[in-house]
């Protein structure tokens, strides 16, 4: 274990004060590399918003002393302490409603409370020696620097977002981001990628109207970032080798993913928003990979048009299913937003429940394949599951991930663009990959990939080696 002497002369681990964005994507994952860092011997503080908190103890995921989600690890022996910070707006002020509010409290009213959470760990008796905080904190590297401490910053994402968010400058240029009449043609100009489509930029880099509170974050972000001493991503050096070299160019940027600690379904960490519905009797009632598992993630929401098309083509699809219809997963608003008929005709071969643990049900072998929105931890679960996917992007980070998966791995089909869905394409897609050629080849690709991302969290793999680097650079930082 490493470890650093205190002031006092007791031998402790670097203290880490880790703020995690109030997202479900970055909760979890954030979660995952805190427990990584403390077996490691890191003290870890890990910070999040009030209001995060409160919904995830308002939804029923989680009991109301939040210092729960970290209690198997603390059972252990692990040092994470578990802080909330106010992000500035009341506790039961609507974000969901009003976001742009809530982006730009994120951007201007979070960092004074961070500020005030960093005086008081300095003065604690095991003083906080860096800042880890999610890349999306665009004031991160400022506030460390201004208490003479290292900043590192958690991506959470592929290092394909991350380049093409952090090339900013190069898409404003050439007028593929933020002119009036973004250009459509192919982007061939960005270091350490093949060429890309414009719709294969996260939404966010699609955008015309750059002066919107999110729009300033992400500007900001990734000028911050460049400050920032170190850069851990959600990511494995294997599948992402080159785009990866290019970027480290610039500053240590360590691929440490995927962060999933203690065997992949871990147990002893509740990261979930929403109380989980037990499949796993009904997958054993299945057959070995005959069932489709369909989810769009914590955020994301289906058009009424298309989820119609989806849920008829799933219908007319020879698989059996798994289907996590979230509250506000379709953009209809329906309580039930499935066709009429539609649980009645698929009762023998579905199973439709509002949140699951992912995890579980994608290792189960009677899953075959994974309708996603390409949600970053999606992706990620799935290819340690080796589990091909059929790919419907809706927005943020969702298309560039869905360009990894499709065309630079090949791992996943693609269902096609927003609003031009047809169930006869979503039913044949279903049959190809579960059952046909096209299935066949992914899954010879996937068994590469699994191998690839299982490999780099062994002992001695790709990302405990860079775990091992990041650890003697920082020690390097704070000594
Ligand atoms: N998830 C889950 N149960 C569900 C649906 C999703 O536990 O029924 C988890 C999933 O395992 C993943 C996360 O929620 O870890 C979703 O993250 P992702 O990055 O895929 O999408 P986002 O929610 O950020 O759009």
């Amino acid at each position: 274990k490493i470890t650093k002497m205190t002031s006092s002369g007791s031998a402790t681990g670097p203290h880490a004060l880790f703020v995690t964005a109030p997202y479900q994507g970055h909760f979890a994952p954030a979660v995952d590399l805190a427990i990584n860092l403390a077996a490691r011997g890191f003290v870890v503080t890990f910070a999040c918003t009030e209001a995060f908190q409160h919904q995830r103890t308002a939804s029923g995921a989680s009991s109301a002393d939040h210092r729960d989600v970290f209690a198997g690890a603390r059972s252990r022996g692990l040092d994470i302490r578990y802080e909330l910070v106010s992000d500035g707006l009341p506790v039961s002020f609507d974000r969901h409603s009003h976001p742009e509010q809530f982006y730009s409290a994120l951007l201007h009213l979070l960092p004074s409370h961070v500020d005030e959470l960093i005086r008081k760990l300095l003065l604690s008796e095991v003083p906080v020696d860096f800042i880890l905080t999610d890349t999306f904190f665009s004031w991160a590297s400022t506030l460390a620097k201004n208490h003479g401490l290292p900043c590192v910053s958690f991506w959470t994402k592929p290092a394909l977002v991350f380049t093409l968010y952090y090339h900013m400058d190069l898409l404003i240029a050439n007028g593929h981001f933020a002119s009036p009449e973004n250009r459509k043609d192919t982007i061939t100009y960005i270091p350490g990628i093949p060429a890309i489509e414009t719709t294969d930029l996260a939404s966010y880099l699609r955008e015309t109207d750059t002066t919107t509170p999110l729009q300033q974050m992400i500007a900001r972000s990734f000028e911050e970032v460049k400050r920032c001493d170190i850069v851990l991503a959600n990511t494995v050096q294997e599948l992402e080798e080159e785009t990866i070299a290019v970027l480290q160019q610039e500053q240590p940027f360590y691929a440490v993913g995927p962060v999933f600690p203690d065997g992949f379904t871990g147990g002893t960490v509740m990261t979930s928003l929403w109380p989980e519905s037990d499949c796993s009797s009904w997958l054993d009632s299945m057959p070995p990979s005959s069932v489709l598992y369909v989810s769009f993630g914590s955020i994301a929401s289906v058009s009424k048009k298309d989820f119609e098309e989806i849920a008829y083509g799933v219908l007319n699809s020879k698989a059996n299913f798994v289907w996590v219809l979230r509250p506000g997963s379709s953009g209809s608003g329906a309580a039930n937003p499935l066709p009429q008929g539609f649980l009645e005709a698929s009762r023998e071969r579905g199973m439709v429940v509002p949140w699951c643990r992912q995890r579980e049900v994608l290792q189960h072998p009677a899953v075959g394949a994974f309708l996603t929105h390409c949600g970053w931890n999606s992706v990620a679960e799935s290819m340690w599951c080796g589990v091909p996917m059929l790919c419907f992007p809706l927005f943020s980070d969702q298309p560039p991930n869905r360009k990894l998966v499709v065309e630079n791995l090949g791992i996943g089909m693609d269902l096609g663009e927003i609003g031009e869905v047809s169930r006869g394409k979503v039913s044949s897609r279903i049959d190809d990959l579960m059952g046909g050629e096209g299935g066949a080849e992914l899954r010879r690709k996937m068994k590469e990939v699994k191998k690839a991302v299982q490999g780099a969290v062994a002992p001695h793999g790709s990302s405990q080696k860079n775990l091992d680097q990041f650890t003697a650079d920082l020690l390097r930082l704070i000594s």
